[in-house]
């Protein structure tokens, strides 16, 4: 397995752990009162990486930290909030902003990974690692969604869920095959990234020249109102 996404795909939003290993999905045990019949909700699933261990969580794409909640705090869980820093692709909703949220690091990560918000992670490198802070097991209880968020709130079942617009992690990444190894998808059903068309790279190409074309009009345009106004 590659330590690094497949190239190409810099604007796709890609699942950011070698193993995707769900423990408990949004739709078993008490993570289902985080979205059924609720106020407010999100879709929470447990990751827990290759193992028992510790493993890493990694940028998807580049990601800036939002919020920071709980450190040093027993009683409240470690949580970190992140968006993207641009736009990208998801499998379900088109290219859009989102935000990720990881739970139950440990307060030892702050340091160790130098975490405070407004820092920003390039895709591919490595934001903390599962912890067992507030919790009996090594593992992350992420959540995902389109746009930006920076907190919890408490829904009509008890439960704190991350507000804003929260989605289905398999409605926002897509699994890219030389990165992450699918141990137990838990019966969610994630896309691996698209083929990507020599089609694809052309029209990338006819982008660009629209646009440098573009800002030449804009500018000549500029050169000729200014003249006239003279
Ligand atoms: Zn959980």
């Amino acid at each position: 397995m590659a330590f690094s996404f497949t190239k190409g795909y810099e604007d796709y939003a890609k699942f950011p752990m070698h193993y995707l290993r769900i423990t408990q999905s949004y739709n078993s045990g008490n993570h289902i009162d985080h979205w059924k019949e609720t106020n407010y909700k999100d879709y929470p699933i447990d990751i827990a990486g290759m193992d028992g261990g510790r493993d890493y969580l990694y940028a998807p794409v580049d990601m800036k930290i939002t919020a920071l909640n709980g450190i040093g705090n027993p009683n409240i869980s470690n949580k970190i909030f992140l968006e993207s820093v641009n736009p990208v692709k998801t499998p379900a909703f088109g290219t859009t902003k989102i935000f990720m949220t990881a739970v139950h690091f440990e307060d030892s990560d702050i340091a160790k990974f130098g975490l405070k918000v407004g820092k920003i992670i390039k895709a591919g490198e490595k934001i903390c690692l599962e912890g067992q802070e507030t919790a009996n097991a090594n593992h992350i209880h992420f959540t995902c969604g389109i746009g930006s968020s920076t907190k919890s709130i408490q829904n009509n079942r008890g439960k704190w869920v991350t507000k804003g617009t929260c989605k289905k992690p398999e409605e926002i990444f897509y699994i890219d095959k030389n990165f992450t190894m699918i141990e137990n998808n838990a019966g969610l059903n994630f896309k691996n990234l698209p083929v990507l068309k020599e089609n694809d790279k052309e029209e990338s190409n006819n982008n660009k020249f629209l646009n440098a074309l573009n800002k030449i009009t804009a500018s000549a345009k500029d050169i000729i109102s200014k003249k006239n106004k003279s």
